[in-house]
């Protein structure tokens, strides 16, 4: 997932950094970078007009001060745009209503709505203690409230039946009413969809919607769809007052375009992401997160997140402590964490989430054959002494070489690996200081 964005702004990051000062000139040159780099993502041209318009004023602004170089201080706006973009903050959902908490999923058919309503019920059922009932208002395909019968009892939440035969206004009105009854907290809404947009769908939700009144109204749209997620967008933004949009299919090799544009056409904020089939694919979704990700900084915090739910607990609780002290993360973490990505769904996903220097790393040593350039890596650090691995600054010459030699690799690419670690682990003890959001602001001097 965002690659190409990733690759492209690690450059313009790459380029400000070797800058002294900046200057109309280089801040242009700088800017078409990411205008490019945003456009080939996918993001639509108002917005990336709108995105580099702020990132110029700001980065022009008396900002740039203080003993940090222009260059770093033009990342941390361009961190913050990317971030003030997706919404800023993080959002979850409003429950501030007398119970239920009605929440409408809307969307073209193939969004991923049924498997989101089965996501979310096991999301409010297992980390929000909710207790969750759902229904499908789709009576055109009998197949999608059969799907959710079955992902709602996966979700281990209860299902309120419906048939082909009724109106989706009565099943939604029979719903609520016996949610309330059975004091459920939230009411999950499943709706149907079309393959593309069309005025008896609107019609028909925009009847639902009035219909049940729902506190959350969830546009559901598929990363995959690039420019089409923004023009659906549009529409669904027309028909319904949003609350909230879910962005699916984010596992894929999406550009992540929608991510950026999609709060800006509809207003609304993106509270979740969809990153698997499964019902535990649902992430809550983190704007500043992803926006360091966009950057290269690697989803740092996502990746612990990820190591607590799917990893041996205590490992994690450790790994986690180190971050947070910023102490003692070496290589032999490095080491552990590997073998680890390796249990949590392989490489692309670690590739993903790893900061952009060790991808980096990956890339470079095997022209992009991330699972070859892994083993590299790790036959590089298995070639260490575990002192070394704790102390890489211990490794001289002659030991590198006997390192490039024990794994097949090259001095050059053992250097690589040590230089990218040790910026690394400068990173992390910044980050340890007070989190992403101060050392972004660090960089602003
Ligand atoms: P609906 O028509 O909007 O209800 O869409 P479905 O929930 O039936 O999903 C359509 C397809 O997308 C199914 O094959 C899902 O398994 C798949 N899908 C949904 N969400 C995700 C996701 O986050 N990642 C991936 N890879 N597939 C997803």
């Amino acid at each position: 997932m965002l690659d190409n964005l990733t690759q492209r702004l690690a450059k313009v990051v790459k380029t400000l950094r070797g800058q002294a000062r900046l200057t109309d000139e280089n801040i242009s040159d700088m800017l078409r970078e990411v205008r490019m780099a945003l456009l080939e993502a996918d993001v639509a041209l108002p917005v990336v007009k709108d995105l580099v318009a702020r990132i110029r004023e700001k980065a022009v602004g008396q900002e740039v001060v203080g003993s940090l170089t222009p260059g770093q201080a033009l990342v941390g706006v361009v961190h913050d745009e990317l971030a003030a973009l997706m919404g800023g903050a993080t959002a979850s959902l409003n429950f501030a209503t007398q119970p239920p908490a009605i929440v409408l999923m809307a969307g073209l058919q193939g969004a991923g709505k049924t498997t989101t309503v089965g996501k979310l019920a096991k999301w409010l059922k297992e980390t929000q203690k909710k207790k969750v009932l759902t229904v499908s208002c789709d009576v055109y395909r009998p197949a999608a409230i059969e799907q959710l019968r079955t992902v709602t009892g996966q979700a281990g939440a209860e299902f309120f039946p419906s048939t082909p035969d009724q109106k989706p206004v009565d099943i939604a009105r029979a719903a609520v009413e016996f949610a309330k009854t059975r004091y459920f907290d939230v009411l999950l809404v499943d709706t149907a969809g079309r393959l593309a947009i069309d005025q008896a769908m609107m019609d028909e939700i925009r009847a639902l919607h009035q219909a049940i009144n729902p506190i959350e109204t969830l546009f559901v749209v598929d990363a995959m769809l690039g420019q089409d997620a923004v023009n659906t967008a549009k529409a669904f933004k027309d028909a319904l007052p949003l609350t909230g949009v879910v962005l699916t299919k984010l596992d894929g090799d999406a550009r992540g375009g929608a991510a950026l544009s999609v709060r800006h056409v509809t207003g609304a904020p993106l509270k979740f992401a969809g990153v698997g089939e499964k019902l535990t694919g649902l992430e809550e979704f983190h704007p500043q997160r992803m926006a360091s990700r966009i950057l290269g900084m690697g989803d740092i915090m996502g990746l612990v997140e990820e190591a607590r739910r799917q990893v041996d607990e205590d490992q994690a609780k450790e790994f986690a402590q180190k971050l947070k002290s910023g102490k003692g993360f070496d290589l032999n973490d490095f080491k552990t964490q590997i073998a680890q990505m390796r249990k949590m769904g392989g490489l692309s996903a670690l590739m993903d989430k790893l900061p952009a220097q060790f991808a980096g790393a990956a890339q470079q040593m095997q022209g992009g054959a991330d699972d070859k350039a892994i083993r590299r890596i790790e036959g590089i650090i298995n070639s260490m002494t575990p002192a070394e691995r704790s102390k890489p600054e211990l490794i001289k010459a002659n030991r590198k070489r006997r390192i490039a030699a024990g794994s097949g690799t090259s001095v050059q690419e053992v250097n690589r690996l040590l230089n990218q670690f040790e910026q690394t682990q400068k990173m992390m003890k910044q980050f340890s200081k007070g989190g992403m959001q101060k050392m972004m602001r660090g960089m602003k001097g």
